[in-house]
């Protein structure tokens, strides 16, 4: 990572999980790819079409079967099953793999069990026979059957449980950054140096001196759709090279699923293109570049409903409540983003006001003029665990408490 200083590192050292642009690479033999138009699909079309044009057998498909390591990264492997596998989660089979080449178990104990936990057709396996290959996201087990201590899917799923009524909805915005595969230079960029033109132009933009790594997105949206991933929207970000997609509106637990599953698909588009893409919060530090988020939209149906700005305002004192625990598991480096500055509040003071883009939380005006809707938790930062974040605002919302009221900070609409 020699984009970043040293001194930026050092302030890292404490970040062990879902930082994957900040573990040290260890070979820099990649800087001699970057002439080599990084950015542009290195697969030859006529090679990888003779193997398109196989057709599959009729009673095999393919099942990549995805899980969470303990970076919070995914990771996936390969099996084939027999197509009536695929007709619901229930019928596929658990799975394995070597825990102790993910840091997940002991070498002396290292069998970790995959339970499969929600399926998408796979878009990097096309087939027109009518039977799809698949997508699979799993959570981790111990033999015994014991969740593994980074399986944060259990902790969200009993954070939902019994709270069904509720119909919680989230919508996540994932931001992400697009480098060459030097992996310092954000596409677009000059190497070695910065865009000659501050942040303006870029947001949203057209053009090929404003808009960069469109292509990868798109194709990552359509990957999404492809395969059932409720993908809602993209769009291009403030710093150039930044892009966002949003995932849902989706109901509980299948948030954490379709958004890691998305980020699985988004990281395999990559490779296609032989881009690489970094979740980092604040992937530049150095210069008014801003960072990356994964703003967090909620809403129950009480909220969705008539009096529902009231329920709204009331879970948002109980997140104002348990500030520091939320920041504690809404991802790391986190700090270099949230400095109240680039359309962020401070990381040490909770805030919220009504289309307000620096506050903690904020409301939009449609919810504030209808008296319902949603809030936006702005404070996820782009390398979060959806998992966490999704069942620590559940958790903390679902509370029985009357927290004190908080002044809402109506600033400006940015
Ligand atoms: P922003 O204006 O902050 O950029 P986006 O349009 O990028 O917002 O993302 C908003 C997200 O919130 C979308 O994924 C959208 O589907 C989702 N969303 C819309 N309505 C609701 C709701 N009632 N509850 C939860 N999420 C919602
Ligand atoms: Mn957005
Ligand atoms: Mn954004
Ligand atoms: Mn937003």
């Amino acid at each position: 990572m020699k984009f970043i200083s040293a001194a930026f590192l050092a302030t890292l050292s404490t970040a062990a999980a879902f930082a994957p642009s900040v573990q040290p690479r260890a070979s820099t033999s990649l800087n001699v790819l970057l002439p080599k138009q990084t950015g542009q699909s290195a697969l030859d079309p006529a090679v990888i079409s003779k193997y398109d044009a196989l057709s599959f057998p009729a009673d095999k498909i393919m099942a990549e079967y995805v899980w969470v390591d303990a970076d919070g990264n995914t990771r996936s492997k390969t099996r084939t099953l027999t197509p009536d596998k695929a007709e619901a989660v229930e019928n596929l089979p658990k799975w394995n793999f070597d825990g102790s080449s993910t840091n997940q178990a002991p070498g002396d104990d290292s069998e970790v069990i995959l339970k499969p936990q929600a399926i998408f057709t796979d878009p990097f396996r096309p087939r027109s026979d009518g039977l799809k290959n698949i997508l699979v996201m799993c959570d981790t087990y111990t033999p015994a059957g014991e969740p593994l201590p980074t399986n944060t899917r259990a902790i969200a799923a009993a954070a939902f449980e019994g709270h069904e009524d509720e119909e919680i909805w989230f919508g996540m915005e994932q931001e992400f950054t697009l480098f060459n595969l030097d992996e310092k230079t954000p596409l677009g960029w000059p190497q070695g140096g910065m865009p000659s033109r501050p942040q303006g132009p870029y947001y949203c933009s057209v053009g090929p001196e404003n808009s960069f790594g469109r292509h990868v997105t798109d194709a990552m949206y359509k990957a999404c759709l492809y395969a059932g991933i409720n993908i809602s929207g993209t769009n291009g970000e403030v710093m150039p090279g930044q892009q966002e997609y949003q995932v849902g509106p989706c109901v509980g637990i299948d948030a954490g699923d379709q958004l890691m599953m998305s980020r699985y698909i988004l990281q395999r588009v990559c490779e296609d293109f032989q881009v690489y893409c970094t979740l980092h919060p604040k992937p530049i530090t150095e210069g008014d570049w801003n960072g990356a988020g994964m703003h967090t939209n909620v809403s129950t149906k009480a909220m969705r409903e008539e009096g529902g700005l009231d329920i709204i305002k009331k879970a948002i004192y109980k997140l104002g409540a348990k500030h520091a625990e939320h920041i504690a598991v809404y991802g790391t480096g986190n700090e270099l983003r949230l400095t109240g500055k680039h359309e962020t509040a401070s990381i040490d003071q909770f805030s919220f006001g009504v289309a307000n883009r620096g506050a903690s939380v904020r409301i939009g005006r449609d919810t504030e003029a209808e008296g319902k809707g949603y809030f936006e938790d702005r404070r996820p930062s782009s390398n979060c665990d959806p998992y966490l974040v999704s069942g620590k605002i559940m958790s903390t919302i679902m509370e029985d408490v009357d927290a004190p009221v908080i002044e809402g900070l109506n600033r400006e609409e940015a």
